[in-house]
């Protein structure tokens, strides 16, 4: 068989640099081996640090169309209701964004990708399985009476996106929208259906969301009056978001908490003191952050706390791109301190370990098949 080796001015191997290393690949992307360069005086020589492809944990392709139509800075609860007023338009323009979305990403250097789904636009895509999918199928409803209804049309798509499985490129879950958006009676529909599961939940994006859970106040009010909801069922519990409603995820296989921007260290040492704890992924997506609230996630707390920190763009209704390397340069400018091994091992192995598919993705162990890409000043190039 014909193997390529490949050499730049430092290998990643999805864990740590190693310096002085050559990737030996087989020709359909299989790892060889990693060895000394004096082994391999004839690898091909790419500018800028190889590293396996990229998991974008986090992602909403079905909203590709919408990039740009939101403005900046308005907050989550505006942005919020501005995607569910807005998110209408002709299927075409839906199918060619999602088209471009995902082409995006493949150039991006992404393999897999934690991607939400609301409706079935993006299943003939995923179809041609060009890229490992892990589906969320997210089920909301603050109204208690909608639970039903909404709890049978997620079981629906979770049918239609199944169907994917064959494939071998995806996976499927039924996972809640976020804390304010899931009544208590949807949480009991959805809770069986998340055992065993991986899980993702939009975290403590906003300070609201807190404030709506601790106090009942805040302006999660007005998205719920604007949105012509009644919320007179709600209950304060005089606790963060995160401690009011993370009992409800017991029983997943892993949970990715996404966002986290108002995570404090009372909420992990809670996560953390809870019987049977197991640890869930932070997911990160710093330029939907600036995005929408211009504010950045706690990134020191998490890494004092040694959290598993994994990346994802969020949609192109709040992102510029869909691309991990411009995540990565985000944080390599507003926290310096950061070392680019850290930034890759979240990109990376971290992201392929929190969607469950270690087994092919996120390092360059021997037999895995995942990707390999060069990162350098110019950005990331797709090497394999
Ligand atoms: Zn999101």
């Amino acid at each position: 068989m014909h193997y390529r080796k490949l050499r730049g001015d430092a290998l990643f191997d999805g864990f740590r640099l190693r310096p002085d290393s050559v990737l030996v690949m087989a020709e359909d992307g299989v790892v060889a081996d990693i060895v000394p360069v004096a082994d391999a005086p004839d690898a091909e020589f790419h500018a800028g640090i190889l590293s396996p492809g990229f998991v974008n944990c986090h992602c909403h392709l079905e909203l590709s169309h919408m990039k740009g139509l939101i403005p900046e800075g308005t907050g989550l609860v505006d942005f919020v209701f501005s995607i569910v007023s807005q998110r209408q338009a002709g299927v075409d323009a839906i199918d060619d964004a999602i088209r471009a979305g995902e082409e995006e990403m493949i150039r991006a250097g992404i393999v897999a990708v934690g991607d939400i789904c609301n409706n079935e636009s993006t299943l003939a895509q995923k179809r041609e399985a060009r890229l490992h999918y892990t589906n969320f199928i997210e089920a909301s409803g603050w109204l208690p009476a909608v639970s039903e209804a909404r709890f049978e049309r997620a079981l629906g798509l979770f049918e239609a996106f199944e169907s994917l499985q064959s494939s071998g490129r995806a996976q499927t879950s039924i996972v809640p929208h976020a804390p304010y958006s899931v009544s208590p009676e949807l949480w009991a529909r959805l809770r069986p259906a998340m055992q065993q599961k991986i899980v993702s939940i939009h975290n403590q994006e906003t300070a609201q969301e807190d404030e709506f859970f601790r106090t009942g106040g805040g302006d999660f009010n007005r998205m719920y009056e604007l949105m012509r909801i009644d919320s007179s069922h709600h209950q304060p519990t005089g606790r963060s978001s995160l401690q009011s409603y993370y009992h409800q995820l017991d029983g997943a296989a892993h949970v990715l908490l996404v966002h986290d921007t108002f995570t404090t260290q009372a909420d992990i040492d809670f996560i953390r003191g809870r019987p049977g704890a197991k640890e869930p992924s932070f997911c990160l997506c710093i330029n939907a952050n600036l995005y929408i609230e211009r504010r950045l996630p706690p990134v020191e707390l998490l890494l004092t706390n040694d959290c598993h920190i994994v990346l994802g763009t969020d949609s192109l209704a709040s992102n510029h791109s869909l691309s991990i390397g411009d995540e990565m340069a985000a944080f390599r400018k507003h926290f310096p301190g950061i070392p680019v091994e850290t930034l890759l091992t979240w990109a990376t192995s971290n992201g392929a370990r929190a969607l469950g598919i270690s087994d092919r993705y996120g390092s360059f162990g021997k037999g895995k098949r995942p990707g390999v890409v060069a990162v350098g000043d110019g950005g990331v190039r797709v090497l394999g």
